[in-house]
């Protein structure tokens, strides 16, 4: 568990605002929001079809995408940018079932994530939670809880997981990049992100997002891939999140309207 202590209520808490981590934990049936979280929620699950789907689909990618890296990769350091507050199957609990010592940071902007983090990982010495904005990777990087915890020389897994699109064009190549250049080769980086293929709904969710929560992009496949930089993509490449290595047939020619939300991608460095 992080040295830091975590403070309740956290001190910028306004209960009145939605922030992105509680939003989403209130699409996915959390208990860890309040009703300005809520209200948000259920504008977005009107305006966009199979939105509490993506949600999910989301989630569901995730637990694929580490059990993929702790198990056939043999990943043991994993930093989860971006990591939402607490849920069923969350990154920890995946890689340490197939690795009890594998290291896991998680990374949010949003106070609870640390509180909640906090009940949950009192006994967990291979995990811990640090309160950070993932716009900075030289104070995430160079963070105690953080350097001193995971081994840059050997192979991490980074995860942008559901966060890609919250990065801002302006700067999430710059961004992106600082944290792939920090990583030795035969790390991993898994990024889910909204797309755009041309679908209404994927930008109605980008600009819903970006009106209610200042971030929210939406980006076309290659732009997602571009964020890839030169690591090779593992199969299948940068594809629909329910596509990515489903543990059941998928046809890709009838997927609903959330399953065309986000894409997912897992790539190695050299
Ligand atoms: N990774 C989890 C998942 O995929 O289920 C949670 C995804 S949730 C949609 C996005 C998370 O990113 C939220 O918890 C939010 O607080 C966090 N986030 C957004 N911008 C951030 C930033 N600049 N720095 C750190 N965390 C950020």
């Amino acid at each position: 568990m992080s040295e830091k202590q975590a403070e309740w209520p956290p001190p910028d808490l306004d209960f009145n605002k939605p922030t992105i981590a509680r939003a989403y934990d209130a699409l996915l049936g959390g208990k860890d929001n309040f009703a300005a979280d809520r209200a948000l929620a259920q504008y977005a699950i009107e305006h966009v079809p199979g939105l509490r789907e993506s949600a999910v689909e989301n989630r569901k990618v995730l637990v694929r995408g580490v059990r993929y890296l702790a198990r056939e990769a043999g990943v043991d350091q994993f930093l989860d940018l971006g990591s939402g507050l607490p849920t069923v199957q969350n990154t920890h609990e995946v890689a340490q079932a197939e690795n009890p010592e594998a290291r896991v940071v998680y990374v949010d902007i949003d106070p609870l994530v640390l509180v909640h983090g906090r009940a949950l990982l009192a006994n967990n010495q291979y995990t811990r939670v640090v309160t950070g904005d993932v716009r900075d990777p030289e104070a995430i990087l160079g963070h105690p809880d953080i350097a001193g915890f995971i081994d840059f020389d050997r192979p991490v897994a980074l995860m942008l997981v559901g966060m890609l699109h919250y990065l801002a064009p302006d700067i999430s190549d710059e961004v992106v990049g600082a944290y792939r250049d920090a990583l030795c080769p035969g790390s991993y980086l898994f990024m889910t992100s909204l797309v755009d293929t041309g679908l209404p709904a994927q930008q109605d969710l980008a600009r819903i997002t970006r009106e209610n929560l200042e971030e929210g992009w939406a980006r076309t496949p290659e732009e997602i891939e571009r964020h890839f930089g030169d690591f090779e993509l593992v199969d299948p490449g940068v594809v629909f999140t329910a596509l990515w290595r489903p543990d059941d047939p998928v046809d890709p020619d009838n997927l609903s309207p959330g399953e065309q939300l986000g894409m997912a991608g897992i790539a190695r460095k050299p």
